[in-house]
């Protein structure tokens, strides 16, 4: 997944006012797209995506007329990266404004990781620069990541919204017939076959979410919840968690068709190939797992 970067790339996001150099990453976003130079490569290359393509992010050394409002963001082990708040920016050569949901077909991890990350942040700068409160303008305060209005003193953190993958799986008497629910939503162009999923409601504990979710989505009970994995999820501002569970009592799908295109139960040898490739994702990751492992799958990780 597209956060498991490794030791020598680990994220360090704790905030410190620090000034760019001219080697540090600085990105800027408009519109929801991120300032990005693409290199077609082709499918064969070992070190493209699954579209073929590898993509670079905009160092400040790359800008011929500096941003004027930056701001640290994180680090990725030794690589540091900032944002530019303007609202325009001269692209430095090369560099175009690319969609989040293009990027995310492209290599590398490291750079998808950070633009998602940056993405979620530079959203939130940009929501938050009149107070909510008093709609008095913001300010950024000076030696944390918070966003304060100097008026009523109201402070801003960070938006996260949690969300849960579910992998609803039914196991037999014969482990070759376990089979699993995957789902593809209606109205996007790209979509492939994912596990139910959805936000939590205020109130709501991520267990009654999967319950909820699933009910909603598929029209099916489900018992055994088992935590999975957890995954930052920038492009949507949430933090997702993977839960494994079974479907307790009736098979029978009744699939939520404002949000679904369809929903079916796959036996492990017809689970499509589609997400063999998706190392970014926990969704790609729990299908891929339980189309190699089976119910081994559920169990110790
Ligand atoms: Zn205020």
């Amino acid at each position: 997944m597209i956060h498991e970067l490794g030791v020598a790339r680990a994220l360090d996001n704790h905030f410190e006012p620090r000034d760019a150099r001219p080697d540090d990453y600085l990105l800027h976003f408009s519109g929801g797209a991120c300032l990005a130079r693409v290199t077609h490569v082709g499918a064969a290359d070992a070190d493209a995506g699954d579209s073929g393509e590898v993509f670079d992010l905009p160092r400040v050394r790359d800008y011929r007329r500096r941003p004027r409002r930056v701001t640290y963001l994180f680090s990725l082990g030794a690589e540091r990266f900032f944002l530019a708040l303007d609202d325009r920016v001269v692209a430095p050569a090369g560099f175009a404004y690319e969609s989040m949901s293009w990027l995310r077909r492209a290599e590398p991890q490291h750079l998808l990781f950070a633009a998602a990350t940056a993405s979620q942040l530079d959203r939130w700068y940009r929501d938050n620069r009149f107070c909510g409160r008093c709609g008095h303008p913001t300010e950024l305060a000076p030696s944390s990541r918070e966003v304060v209005c100097p008026a009523c003193a109201h402070i801003v953190y960070p938006k996260i919204c949690p969300g849960v993958i579910c992998a609803v799986v039914s196991l037999a008497d014969d482990p070759a017939e376990d089979r699993i629910v995957l789902t593809r939503y209606a109205g996007r162009t790209t979509a492939l076959w994912a596990l139910v999923a959805g936000f939590t409601e205020i109130g709501e504990p991520l267990e009654g979410t999967v319950r909820r979710e699933v009910m909603e989505e598929v029209g099916l009970s489900v018992r055994g919840l088992r935590f999975y994995k957890s995954q930052p999820w920038g492009f949507t501002d949430t933090l997702l968690a993977g839960f494994w569970c079974e479907v307790d009592g009736s098979d029978e799908l009744a699939v939520d068709h404002s949000e679904l295109k369809e929903a079916r139960w796959f036996r492990r040898d017809e689970i499509p190939l589609e997400r063999t490739g998706d190392q970014t994702s926990l969704t790609g990751e729990m299908i891929e797992r339980f189309r190699l492992e089976g119910r081994a799958a559920l169990g110790e990780r």
